[in-house]
């Protein structure tokens, strides 16, 4: 069978592993980089993404509360600062073919007249880190915008702009990407990684599918939601289950109405990530998306969620989307570990990297990973300033296992009020959030230690069979 060596291989050719490949390539041209993954990306979240780059957008009432929400946050800014330079880069390495992309800026964010204090918290929480940070913000109206024509009673109740937040188009930036990657001498492996080499206790290369084996000095795990398979080989206990957040969203033309000039997108709310309208070019709008998280890849998503997905556009956004023709929709699966932070850095073997793990934001991050991920490739006993972020950690616990289930249980009436939920008079969500509590703590009796996850986790949990379980109690007593 052949053998190959490398100096670097990449696992995994989505936003990220490509990033990486790019900014090392540009840093050493001697460097052999070898960039493995197949080229119709199965299962990847990059393609699938609204690519929305946001910060302040993202911010929510938790964003504050910790140091690991503070340290993305961080990761976040010093992304949106280099996205101009990043996207200048790739267009001078590929000398304009394709045509650069561009970054369309501008990002309203609304509030729905049905949402809970969540929402209203989070709607707070953007307008205190814009003022903290001196980053440009106007409230705006929500009654005065021609573009949003909700239905009756879901007018939304207040909007905010941030002129600097900004969206590109996902799919031109991986044809960037690619384009730069060739042009830049990577070499491209159109197959995928089946086992990491081991070789004492350091990683030495890869096996691929095919049974070729590529020897090299480090090795960068990129594979997205996939990941997992890998880290499965790994010593039990030394690196955290990787899940799938499964996404979809539609690609859709107007037909009627003026469309949306910018991002227009709702707070982040526990356990989701709202609604999220971007205007593409020609009439194109981008909706998306849904988020359900399993342990396990999953075919594609769940069509109640796609139900709810398109009847929240329509209804808390613009009627006049419900004539809009569909063009087509994307599905991907974010990658999320269970404690929803990222993995960055050195790995647990030496040889060993990670640059995945990074949920809903990791097209906006994708720059300054790769910037971060360089620095550890070419500059040996440099580490990233996103310690907090490093792939051996335990997970990373943002609350105790109580507050885990009010989260969990706050969640559940929120997405119950969002879908028309009345209750009588004489009866509040009280008995609901409380059957929702009891539901969080019986997931984590389920896993034997306790452990404050996310509620979107949570769920996962729930919805595990009794060998999934297993392995991730046994990873947490390990
Ligand atoms: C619907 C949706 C909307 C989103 N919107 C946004 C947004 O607006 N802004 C934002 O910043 N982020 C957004 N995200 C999140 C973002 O897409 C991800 O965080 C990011 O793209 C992850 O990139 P990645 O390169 O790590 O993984 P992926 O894009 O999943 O890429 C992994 C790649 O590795 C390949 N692979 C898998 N296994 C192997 C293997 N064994 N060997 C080799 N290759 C392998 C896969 O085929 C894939 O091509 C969204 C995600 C979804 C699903």
């Amino acid at each position: 069978m052949a053998h190959r060596t490398a100096d670097v291989v990449i696992v995994g050719n989505g936003a990220l592993g490509l990033s990486i490949a790019v900014e090392t390539a540009l840093r050493d041209p001697a460097l052999r980089v070898a960039l493995i993954g197949l080229q119709n990306r199965p299962g990847a979240a990059s393609g699938a993404a609204g690519a929305m780059l946001n910060c302040y957008a993202e911010v929510t009432a938790h964003t504050d509360e910790h140091p690991a929400p503070r340290a993305k946050f961080a990761l976040a800014r010093e992304a949106a600062r280099l996205w101009p330079g990043w996207l200048d880069r790739l267009a001078e390495a590929t000398r304009g073919n394709p045509a650069p992309v561009k970054i369309k800026r501008g990002t309203l964010v609304v509030m729905g007249a049905r949402t809970t204090g969540d929402g209203a918290r989070s709607m707070r929480a953007i307008r205190d880190a814009a003022e903290e940070h001196g980053e440009p913000f106007q409230d705006v109206d929500p009654y005065g915008l021609d573009f949003l024509e909700p239905e009756q009673g879901e007018q939304p109740v207040d909007a905010l702009y941030l002129e600097n937040e900004a969206a590109v188009d996902a799919r031109q930036v991986l044809a960037a990407l690619d384009a730069a990657a060739s042009a830049l001498g990577v070499t491209r492996v159109a197959d995928e990684a089946a086992s990491l080499t081991i070789t004492g206790d350091t990683v030495t290369g890869i096996r691929l599918s095919s049974g070729e084996d590529i020897t090299a000095g480090a090795v960068v795990l990129a594979a997205g939601a996939a990941t997992a398979r890998l880290i499965e080989q790994l010593p039990a206990g030394s690196v955290q289950p990787m899940l799938s957040g499964t996404g979809m969203a539609l690609e859709t033309r107007r037909v009627r109405g003026p469309g949306m000039p910018y991002v227009v997108r709702t707070p982040t709310l526990v356990g989701g990530c709202g609604l999220h309208a971007v205007p593409l070019g020609d009439g194109i709008e981008y909706l998306g998306a849904t988020n359900l998280v399993f342990f396990d890849p999953q075919d594609g998503p769940r069509l109640g969620l796609v139900q709810a997905l398109l009847s929240g556009f329509i209804a808390q956004f613009d009627r006049r989307l419900g004539l809009s023709a569909v063009r087509r929709w994307h599905y991907g699966l974010r990658p999320v570990t269970l404690d929803t932070f990222p993995l960055l850095g050195r790995g647990p073997l030496p040889g060993l990297f990670f640059a995945t793990g990074t949920y809903r934001d990791g097209f906006h991050d994708s720059p300054a990973i790769a910037r971060h991920l360089a620095d550890l490739l070419l500059k040996p006993g440099d580490d990233t300033p996103y310690a907090l972020f490093a792939p051996g950690r335990r997970p990373i616990e943002t609350t105790t296992v109580d507050e885990a289930a009010e989260r969990f249980a706050e969640m559940a009436v929120l997405v119950g009020v969002e879908r028309g939920m009345r209750l009588p008079y004489f009866l509040d969500t009280e008995p609901i959030a409380a059957a929702c509590r009891r539901l969080a703590h019986e997931s984590v009796e389920r896993l034997g230690t306790p452990i404050a996850l996310a509620p979107e986790i949570l769920g996962a949990v729930s919805e595990a069979d009794a060998e999934r379980v297993r392995r991730v109690a046994a990873y947490l007593k390990s």
